[in-house]
């Protein structure tokens, strides 16, 4: 199991992560990325990998995959 967070302070909003994988991350309403509602705990490891490699694409590293 893998908590994933995006911390909306760091975020530039530069959509990388919720091009990558729509089905995780997600462009909120205030402009920010935000974890898809129902993703914040993955359980799946391709799922895990997938926020994995958002999280090493993101230029500021404002996505924590915590296992
Ligand atoms: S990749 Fe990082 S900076 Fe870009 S939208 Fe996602 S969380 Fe924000």
């Amino acid at each position: 199991m893998a908590e994933v967070e995006v911390d909306q302070d760091l975020c530039i909003a530069d959509q990388v992560c919720a091009s990558m994988h729509p089905d995780i991350f997600e462009m909120g309403d205030d402009g920010f990325a935000h974890v898809v509602d129902g993703m914040e705990e993955l359980e799946d490891a391709g799922d895990i990998d997938r926020a994995k490699e958002a999280a090493e694409a993101c230029p500021v590293d404002a996505i924590t995959v915590s296992e």
